[in-house]
């Protein structure tokens, strides 16, 4: 592991009141000062890793909300993702939580898998697999954008994504529509796999980087990869793709008109969009930019919903905990519907606000602009929303 990171925490404890599991458990070893000791132990060979200690970082959000708040400026997002790499490596876990970790890498990446998975989620399914089925989204859309929209401006190539392109096709289509009407030459190349983020943040990480590079090679020779989902962006980001952009950075200098739609929406920053890629602006004036469109900021933005790549699937009730209190923020802003750039954060604010008894219209905020420049009457957007 990375000494000289380790190294650069002076053990100030800013980060503490910012991370969601240390809020949880009041318990220093599930902060990110607890747990960059737990690595320097186990550094210095002063700790063994054993299941408890696995289970602290296991807990881990890999939020990156502690990233945004040290002033030290510790690379806490390296130095998890290298010390799940070396968990996954050195250390056997129990045999349900192998199979639970094998069921979901053998589905959730694969278009064609996920798709049966999720046609088949309402039949029984014994044990974790049963777990699998409940946290299901209850929609689903395969749509595909056409594969070139053209356009005079600079030729981008949409990444469609694994989840995204089974369960929110329909916000890749709004994807190509949104950058071919303000003059991007749209691309969306049949064939591109997974990023490679679900890997990553899970202690895979060769096989993560692994795929960014396959990806980045399926995707090579356009001026931008565009990324609608926030946690495949970071991934990308992170790894050095250095043409990956976020859709809500190439929509800065609208062409299309943007038609008033007299909506109030509660806008949830992603972890991955807020803290890991740092874009705060960019995707609020993507709201902002709709006439007449009301945009809500529920409380706690800095905290995670639970979602977090598969952790919503292995660490169930940290995770179902969190999203409820992300869905009551929501829900107190009085808003009618709610957006987010993830689709993680979509699957679970919708399960949460579900669970309360209140569900919202859950968007994209790539929607919300779709629906504003084609002029989509709000009662017909708000009929068709998922929930
Ligand atoms: S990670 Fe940063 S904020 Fe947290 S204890 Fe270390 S130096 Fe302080
Ligand atoms: S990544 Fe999130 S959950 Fe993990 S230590 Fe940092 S703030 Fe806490």
């Amino acid at each position: 592991m990375q000494e000289e990171l380790i190294a650069d925490c002076v053990h100030c404890g800013f980060c503490l009141p910012t991370c969601p599991t240390y809020d949880l458990w009041r318990e220093e070893m599930d902060s990110p000062r607890g747990r960059i000791l737990l690595m320097a132990g186990l550094n210095d060979g002063s700790i063994e890793l054993n299941d408890t200690v696995v289970e602290h970082f296991d807990r881990c959000l890999g939020c990156m909300a502690c990233v945004s708040s040290c002033p030290s400026g510790v690379r806490y997002d390296k130095l998890i993702e290298s010390t799940r790499a070396y968990v996954e490596e050195n250390h056997q876990r129990g045999a349900l939580a192998r199979l639970l970790r094998s069921a979901v890498f053998a589905v959730v990446p694969h278009r064609r898998r996920l798709r049966v998975a999720l046609a088949l989620r309402r039949l029984p399914a014994p044990g974790a697999l049963g777990r699998l089925r409940t946290l299901a989204p209850p929609w689903s859309s395969p749509e595909w954008p056409p594969e070139h929209l053209p356009g005079e401006g600079k030729r981008v190539a949409l990444l469609a994504g694994c989840v995204q392109s089974v369960v929110f096709g329909d916000v890749n289509a709004a994807t190509a529509r949104v950058l071919a009407a303000d003059g991007y030459d749209v691309h969306v190349p049949r064939r591109q796999g997974c990023c490679g983020a679900l890997h990553a943040h899970a202690g895979r990480l060769e096989e993560g980087i692994a795929r960014a590079r396959e990806l980045e090679r399926e995707l090579s020779g356009y001026d931008h990869i565009v990324t609608n989902a926030s946690g495949c962006g970071s991934h990308l980001k992170d790894h050095g793709i250095a043409n990956a952009v976020d859709v809500s950075e190439l929509l800065g200098e609208p062409q299309a008109e943007r038609k008033p739609l007299e909506l109030s929406v509660a806008f949830q920053d992603s972890c991955h969009i807020r803290h890991a890629q740092r874009l705060i602006a960019p995707p609020r004036a993507m709201l902002d930019a709709i006439p007449e469109l009301d945009r809500r900021e529920p409380a706690a933005q800095e905290i995670c919903c639970g979602s977090a790549g598969i952790y919503n699937l292995v660490q169930s009730e940290a995770a179902q905990e969190l999203g409820d209190r992300k869905a009551q923020a929501i829900l107190d802003t009085g808003a009618e519907a709610f957006a987010s750039a993830n689709p993680g954060c979509l699957v679970q604010v919708s399960a949460a606000l579900r669970r309360a008894g209140r569900p919202l219209p859950a968007f994209h905020p790539i929607e919300l602009l779709d629906a504003s420049i084609r002029g989509v009457p709000k009662e017909h957007l708000l009929e068709e929303a998922r929930r």
